[in-house]
């Protein structure tokens, strides 16, 4: 049997870079900031891909490269959790390292890194600590006054670093799970859709750069089954450029795997969102392609069970990558990399 290994640039082996570093290997994180700044201008979203674990992370950078889209590599408290096997602080700092890691062998590519519906102050100061290049305080469970004064304070800490964008949430955005019937799913989500006047009240008192609103999306769909309200999408936007210089400010888009791509393309357009959530969509790739590989080849080449977590990996991979290719041309962002 030959083994074949191949490098995709040789002449990496043979650099010398004597006055480096020890740790050069790992490249600097991108800043958020002018990239949304470009995106508004441009008229295109950035792609805020959750990474879930190095394969997903990899995945999502690959795609970047291939496209040439920037992108915001993002991790959520949970995922945060599970990458440091329960320690958030070492979680966070594996969470670092691992962007950090896909970036390696792929100059030029843009890849920012936030936190994903961070819940407390506390975790967004870890994580503007440990080299997070993007944060995002969510106290939208909490009574209005605390959501402001927590999302102030996080843009103040985040001020010290210029190009660290801020994004705050009002209003709660519905997930599966909130009901089994469709009917009252959607009564109940509408509820704590968001209101205008808070969000108008949160953009002027925060000073956030970014605006999570609660218009129709649902967390966790696996289906686009999401309907977007763009007359409540619209008011929201116009209550924001009442207290808030519009180019400052952006909208981001929360549950898009739920949202079909009409809306998604209407969303861009007629409401200037410059930040595209997506996690469910990538993880539903992964875990089928990565299934599909398992039933298909149950054993290996000596009839014995497969073991070999590699191959199933791979397809799961290389199924996180075409998604991720197809939502980059989406949101328009391919080609951009080198605006930001
Ligand atoms: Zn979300």
């Amino acid at each position: 049997m030959v083994i074949v290994y191949f490098i995709a640039d040789p002449s990496r082996v043979f650099q010398q870079e004597p006055e480096e570093k020890e740790n050069s290997a790992m490249s600097e994180l991108a800043l958020s900031l002018p990239m949304f700044k470009a995106a508004k201008a441009g008229g295109f979203a950035i792609p805020a891909l959750n990474c879930n674990g190095n394969i997903i992370t990899d995945a999502v950078v690959e795609a970047a490269d291939l496209r040439r889209s920037p992108l915001v590599a993002q991790a959520s408290q949970g995922a945060i959790k599970h990458a440091g096997q329960g320690d958030l602080v070492r979680g966070t700092e594996m969470i670092v390292a691992m962007t950090q890691a896909a970036t390696i062998g792929r100059p030029g590519v843009k890849v920012a890194l936030n936190i994903d519906h961070g819940s407390s102050v506390v975790q967004n100061a870890l994580c503007f600590r440990k080299g997070f290049t993007m944060l995002m305080i969510d106290r939208s469970k909490e009574p209005l006054d605390v959501n402001i004064a927590d999302s102030r304070r996080i843009v103040q800490m985040a001020a010290s670093v210029p190009g660290i964008a801020v994004e705050v949430e009002v209003g709660r955005i519905g997930a599966v799970g909130d009901s089994t019937e469709p009917g009252v799913a959607i009564a109940e989500m509408k509820k704590h859709w968001t209101k205008p006047e808070e969000l108008a009240q949160l953009a002027k008192e925060s000073g956030a750069h970014l605006f999570a609103t609660a218009v129709g999306q649902i967390h966790g769909c696996r289906e686009k089954i999401a309907e977007l309200d763009f007359d409540l999408f619209r008011q929201c936007i116009q209550a924001v450029a009442v207290v808030r210089d519009p180019t400052e400010t952006g909208f981001v888009l929360h549950g898009a795997s739920g949202v079909p791509d009409g809306d998604i393309r209407r969303a861009i357009e007629e409401c200037g969102v410059v930040k595209i959530n997506v996690d469910t969509m990538l993880r539903k790739a992964y875990i089928e392609a990565f299934e599909k590989f398992q039933s298909e080849y149950p054993a290996s080449h000596d009839g014995m069970p497969n073991i070999d977590q590699r191959k199933p990996e791979q397809a799961g991979h290389d199924a996180v990558v075409k998604v991720a290719c197809y939502l980059m041309d989406l949101f328009g962002s391919s080609g951009k990399a080198d605006l930001c």
